[in-house]
């Protein structure tokens, strides 16, 4: 049996059977999501927030690729974030080059998406960094290999197609020199060819190429944060943080954080004001209640000196 609070939708969860990766709460989250969710919050506000307590600092620019709507509404309404697809409007290729958009974004966040970008994987990595702010930092889940290993399923991927074969489907590349493969044996996550992979990735191999794209620092979590549902097993994808450099809010999002607590001071006092009125209330009558109750019973001035 495992407890514990779900850091997305704030609900709290006991589970017979816990596994990492298939949902284990309501709110569709696995433990992957909410370790993301954790590394989020640490890197933006240093604690481990439940995504609904996150502050509301629309001064803080996020992108998304493909997140899962039970998370990404909730960033939606909390920052200026963007969720996109690869496939569909908002559309968003990661591959491709986007100067209009360098360096806007805090954070971008890639939950199981890079072993699906098709190669080479560098670009798109390289892409992430220049759309960051100097002080910006990417989110990712991956899986990675307990061997290590690196493996590129097509390294030649060219023009391509995914095509059904018999029971299964088999992949015909069109290599940059003309000549033409088939490869066989594909593996896709979530059934449908969008989903394909197109490699698999090993945690030194991945902290290399991030620095090789251009961040400075990598973190991989790895221990497991029982509170929050997040227990690893060989099963599950590795999350991580990439980071420029180490993340500051800029003053603008400060100063709307500084608004937000001098609001919740206000409504404090507010509350406490309206605390010790109903107190002082409540006060005054059961003193009369008593001062009544006295006279009843004809005891005598000391009461009625009281009122
Ligand atoms: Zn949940």
């Amino acid at each position: 049996m495992v407890s514990f609070t779900c850091n997305i939708c704030g609900a709290f969860n006991r589970v017979e059977s816990f596994a990492t990766e298939p949902a284990s709460c309501k709110c569709g989250s696995n433990v992957r999501l909410r370790a993301l969710m954790h590394l989020l919050s640490m890197e933006l506000f240093g604690y481990s927030l439940h995504l609904p307590q996150f502050p509301k600092l629309k001064a803080i620019r996020g992108l998304g690729m493909t997140d899962k709507e039970s998370y990404a509404d909730i960033l939606a309404d909390k920052f200026d974030y963007t969720n996109t697809h690869y496939e569909r409007e908002p559309q968003f290729d990661f591959t491709e080059c986007h100067p209009r958009l360098a360096g806007m974004y805090d954070f971008i966040l890639s939950a199981d998406v890079l072993e699906h970008i098709a190669p080479p994987v560098e670009r798109a990595l390289e892409e992430v960094c220049r759309l960051l702010k100097p002080h910006g930092f990417l989110g990712v889940t991956v899986y990675c290999t307990p061997s290590d290993n690196m493996r590129e399923h097509f390294p030649e991927l060219n023009e391509y197609r995914v095509v059904p074969l018999g029971n299964a489907s088999v992949l015909i590349n069109r290599r940059r020199d003309g000549s033409l493969e088939i490869c066989e044996d594909l593996v896709f996550h979530g059934g449908s060819g969008a989903t394909l992979e197109m490699r698999e990735f090993g945690m030194s191999g991945l902290g290399a190429k991030l620095i090789a794209a251009g961040f400075r620092e990598v973190h991989f979590l790895t221990e497991n944060l029982p509170d929050i549902g997040v227990l690893f097993d060989q099963d599950v994808s590795q999350p991580l943080m990439a980071r420029k450099e180490k993340f500051v809010m800029e003053a603008s999002a400060q100063s709307q954080l500084v608004g937000l607590w001098r609001e919740a001071q206000t409504q404090i006092r507010r509350e406490r004001d309206r605390a010790e009125q109903l107190a002082g209330r409540i006060r005054l009558a059961s003193e009369s209640r008593w001062v009544r109750l006295g006279r009843k019973l004809g005891v005598g001035p000391n009461f009625m000196n009281m009122e």
